[in-house]
């Protein structure tokens, strides 16, 4: 059996497998696709002392750094279930291929993946012009014009913070009201340049072949469709966390989070969790990292304290 044993791949996981293998404990990592989205990323620009890089790029500096290890990589490895440890102390990890493995303590690293809007367009301009991440990818767009579709928290909220950035925001949202926070609504409505759009079905992403030019949407009230033109689209119709295979083994928030304490720890004895599936607040490369880190040190921290049946 493992001593740790990391499920995902991502910046949380590959951080999580580094520390706890730096305590010479037996160490493996299953990983559905090695890298996590940092491959579906292009430009890199917070990621701090690191000034510029690429997505494909960092995602292989993190898998060569998890090599300088004794680490047991097994990727194309998909979870299905978790089993609480019994009376031999370990924690059991299903996998798609039936193969169960065990450790004595879990971190669950399994990232999330946001909510697509599946319309024309969307695939084709991802990364040139439309984009998921207000912190990541807003600085891009700086003096250009952009729409964030959805007007949930996290819509009003990138709304507002790349009104400060860009020289226009539409918010486009699908229900006849927003769904954001009164004090959010007030703050957007307060802003010279930003539009909001209400009962709008989002149609076709427009592009020139190399970027986006522009968005199609239907007003849903008088049924015909308008044509914005712009350089940026925001995507903020929800972060999915990849814990579906967790329900009813580990606490969830109402989201779909796993439940952490500032150590990681989750409602399961010996299992930890870190990054982009947890209740974590802000979903970044660099956060996820730290989260790692911490959920490594805890697993070592609980090994230390329970001996070996
Ligand atoms: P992930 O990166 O999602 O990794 C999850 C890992 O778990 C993967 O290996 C996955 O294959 C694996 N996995 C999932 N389910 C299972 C399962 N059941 N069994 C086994 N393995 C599983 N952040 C920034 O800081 N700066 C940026 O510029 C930036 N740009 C972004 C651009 C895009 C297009 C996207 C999508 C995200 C961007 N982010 C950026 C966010 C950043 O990528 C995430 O915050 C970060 O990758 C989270 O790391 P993680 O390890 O928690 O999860």
């Amino acid at each position: 059996p493992f001593d740790v044993l990391v499920i995902g791949g991502g910046p949380a996981g590959a951080a999580a497998a580094i520390y706890a293998a730096r305590k010479g404990i037996r160490t493996g990592v299953a990983a559905e696709r090695f890298g996590g989205q940092v491959l579906d990323t292009m430009a890199i620009e917070n990621f701090i002392s690191v000034k510029e890089t690429e997505g494909p790029k960092l995602a292989t500096a993190l898998e060569q750094h998890v090599r300088e290890y004794e680490v047991d990589i097994m990727n194309l490895q998909r979870g299905t279930a978790l089993t609480p440890a019994g009376d031999d102390g370990l924690v059991g990890i299903t996998l798609e291929n039936g193969a169960v493995l065990k450790s004595r303590t879990v971190i669950l690293s399994t990232g999330a993946r946001w909510r697509q809007m599946n319309v024309p367009g969307e695939d084709q301009y991802r990364n040139k012009g439309v984009a998921y991440c207000p912190h990541c990818d807003g600085p891009l767009f700086k003096g250009k014009r952009v729409a964030v579709v959805g007007g949930g928290n996290s819509g009003v909220e990138a709304a507002i913070d790349l009104a400060g950035l860009v020289s226009h925001v539409t918010l486009l949202e699908f229900d006849d009201k927003l769904r954001a926070d009164e004090v959010l609504q007030k703050k957007l409505r307060s802003l010279g340049n930003v539009t909001i759009i209400t009962s709008a079905l989002t149609q076709e992403v427009l592009g020139d072949g190399q970027k986006v030019t522009g968005l199609v949407y239907k007003d849903r009230i008088g049924g015909d469709a308008h044509r914005i033109e712009l350089e940026g689209i925001f995507v903020q119709i929800g972060l999915l966390p990849n814990t579906e295979w967790l329900k009813g083994a580990v606490a969830l928030s109402p989201r779909g989070e796993i439940v952490i304490d500032d150590r990681g720890q989750t409602s399961v004895p010996g299992v930890f969790a870190a990054g982009d599936c947890t209740t974590v607040p802000y979903k970044q490369i660099i956060i996820a990292m730290g989260a790692g880190s911490t959920a490594a040190l805890s697993a070592f921290d609980h090994l230390i304290r329970t001996s070996v049946p």
